[in-house]
């Protein structure tokens, strides 16, 4: 009896651990790909990335068809050059984010990178080539390490550590009893929203994509830890386009272009010294947060 126990009890183990690792694919899954049916085109063949210059041309989206989010806006990024995204909360920035990486199919207009039509590629070589640090971080069930080395798997130990200290990951880890291999996600270590955006930027950091989106990816440090991520970010930003989604304007000031949306609009866009001037949706921003701080 003994003898059939143990095995069964430890199938038991051995099916508990299955399961859970399933659903940590699950959400994995789930996180990655929100919209099952964003799929490859038959022909799709490898989007090239060489440069990172993006282009909205005429796009217009919505979530459900009653309420158009996104209204024929036309941007241009180009490649190299950072460029941020303001407006007021629910503006459609976010959203603009999620139809870059294909989270969602847009309803008209176009997306390029690099001169290619970003719908007619492989899903693949498009989210190799951009890293998006979300507003929103889901940590899955694992260690502090694996979900940084997820960002690129195949990516060196030394790397690793460099994308840990850049996302100044450093003094929080060393505080803990099983440093970088403590457990963290729903049923490790309950880590905090700013130490969240720190995992997640060393995650992005790693990937070393062509493309980086910060989505308010500092909005919960606070402004010291702030100051120090951004100024890493900085560094590891010049070699590559970035997009910088901002609540916080003082975070984006040396922006090479800014952004303003308002209600899925593109209602002014220069750098600060010229929408500050132009005394307009953004300078009406940068005063009223100005007065709060
Ligand atoms: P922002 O990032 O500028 O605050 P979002 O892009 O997140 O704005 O959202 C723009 C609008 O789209 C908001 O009105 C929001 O409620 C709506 N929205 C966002 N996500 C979804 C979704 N998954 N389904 C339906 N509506 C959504
Ligand atoms: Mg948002």
């Amino acid at each position: 009896m003994i003898q059939l126990f143990l095995p069964l009890n430890f199938l038991g183990f051995v099916y508990r651990e299955i399961r859970r690792a399933l659903t940590d694919l699950e959400n994995m899954l789930g996180l990655l790909n929100r919209q099952p049916n964003i799929k490859d085109n038959n022909n799709a063949t490898p989007l090239k990335v060489t440069h990172g210059e993006i282009r909205f041309t005429d796009v217009s989206f919505s979530y459900d068809k009653q309420r158009p989010i996104l209204n024929n806006l036309s941007f241009h990024v180009k490649a190299g050059s950072k460029v941020a995204i303001v407006g007021t909360s629910g503006a459609g920035k976010s959203t603009l984010a999620r139809l870059l990486y294909r989270f969602y199919d847009i309803d008209s207009g176009e997306i390029h990178i690099d001169q290619q039509t970003i719908s007619q590629h492989t899903l693949q070589s498009l989210r190799q080539a951009i890293a998006i640090v979300p507003q929103d971080t889901v940590l899955f069930n694992s260690t502090i390490r694996d979900n940084i080395a997820y960002g690129r798997p195949n990516a060196s130990a030394e790397e690793i550590d460099t994308a840990i200290k850049l996302a100044h990951l450093n003094s929080f880890i060393n505080s803990l009893e099983k440093g970088d291999q403590t457990l963290v996600g729903e049923r490790g270590l309950k880590v905090s929203g700013g130490e969240k955006q720190r995992i997640a930027i060393a995650r992005a950091l790693l990937k070393n994509a062509a493309i980086l989106i910060f989505d308010e990816a500092t909005s919960a440090l606070d402004s010291h830890s702030e100051q120090a991520i951004l100024s890493a970010m900085r560094e590891v930003a010049n070699q590559h386009t970035s997009l910088v989604i901002a609540h916080r304007l003082s975070t984006i000031t040396d922006a090479d272009n800014i952004l303003v949306l308002h209600d899925g609009k593109l209602v002014e866009q220069g750098n600060h010294q010229t929408l500050l001037a132009a005394h307009g949706e953004y300078a009406r921003m940068w005063q009223r947060q100005q007065t709060t701080e």
